[in-house]
């Protein structure tokens, strides 16, 4: 993509392609400011704390001195913040919301879906136009093949944005008009992610305590992290037709082998409170009669409690 320049009757450049502002100059704000301005878009930056677009304004970026000034500068804004008390802390301010009306703007900072829903809401209400979105992969993947966007909201917003947001690499899924359906999806997926992360703490504080290292874990941890992905989509199919089976490995087993990381932690004075809360799951399913049923029944019980 490269942005076109008319000369204007100044002699100053115009730039009559595409316009982008970025909202928030954190790692992942910089990388979006960056991976536009790779792409030749003409783009201006602002954060609440001054000095953090030093690297992007020696690359071509434009400074705005305050939001409203950023947001006047182009059609589409896009807000990467640490949550939606901070957007709303920008965007909400009158002359901001002023300046958007008739505009576009993207929320890329991540929160819950109801806060998305509101946002959307509020943003309807002054005139704005509206996309929420989510960032599934770290800053450095921002525009290359491997970053991953979520948006949701109106179809026909995201179909005219989209060659611009094509910018910042990688896949981009419409989820659909729901405006709080990305953060639906981040919030889960950022759920496996860090009972994940949790899980790997313990694990390793276990295995110190055994005289195991990090380093000699990692490559047995990387073979059981690599059992997960097939197991998803298998799961996936027997939670919603609701078949949990268990047949190669009951919830009775798998009840046992937790009972042992509880055991062997408590040994070492390691608390096991996560454990116990899923070995407690999987004990209340067997109670209520489903002990031959896979694993994935948690999720039954999970979801009626
Ligand atoms: P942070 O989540 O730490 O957010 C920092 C940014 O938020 C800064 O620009 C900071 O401004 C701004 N901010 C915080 N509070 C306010 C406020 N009250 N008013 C205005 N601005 C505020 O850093 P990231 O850039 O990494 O993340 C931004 C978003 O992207 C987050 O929602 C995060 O979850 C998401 N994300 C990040 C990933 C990553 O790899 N970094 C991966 C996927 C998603 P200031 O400099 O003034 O403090």
């Amino acid at each position: 993509m490269s942005v076109h320049s008319d000369q204007s009757p100044t002699g100053l450049a115009t730039p009559t392609g595409p316009t982008v502002t970025v909202l928030g100059l954190g790692p992942m704000g910089r990388a979006l400011a960056g991976a536009f301005l790779d792409a030749g878009v003409r783009t201006t930056v602002w954060n609440r704390t001054p000095g953090r677009d030093a690297d992007l304004t020696a690359r071509g970026a434009l400074p705005a001195a305050s939001p409203e000034e950023a947001v006047a500068a182009s059609d589409l804004t896009v807000v990467c913040v640490v949550n939606y008390d901070a957007s709303d802390a920008v965007l909400r301010q009158d002359a901001v919301t002023t300046a958007l009306k008739g505009r576009t703007a993207v929320n890329l900072s991540a929160d819950t879906p109801e806060r998305a829903r509101d946002t959307a809401a509020w943003a309807d209400r002054h005139g704005i136009r509206y996309l929420d979105g989510a960032i599934m992969t770290p800053a450095p993947t921002i525009g290359t093949a491997d970053a991953v966007f979520l948006f949701s909201g109106p179809q026909d917003l995201y179909g005219e944005h989209q060659p611009v947001l094509a910018a910042l690499g990688g896949s981009h899924t419409h989820l659909g008009e729901d405006p709080g359906r990305a953060a639906a999806y981040d919030i889960a997926l950022l759920d496996i992610f860090w009972t994940a992360m949790g899980g790997y703490a313990h694990a390793v504080a276990v295995a110190r305590a055994e005289g195991v290292t990090a380093r000699e874990l990692a490559p047995f941890a990387e073979g059981i992290a690599a059992i997960l992905p097939p197991l998803f989509t298998e799961f996936a199919g027997d939670i919603d037709d609701g078949t949990y089976s268990g047949e190669l490995n009951p919830i009775t087993s798998a009840a046992s082998t937790m009972a042992h990381i509880v055991h062997a932690s408590e040994a070492h004075g390691i608390d096991a409170g996560l454990m116990r809360v899923i070995e407690g799951q999987a004990r209340r399913v067997i109670a209520q009669g489903h002990g031959g049923d896979g694993f994935s029944r948690v999720v039954e019980l999970l979801g009626r409690s």
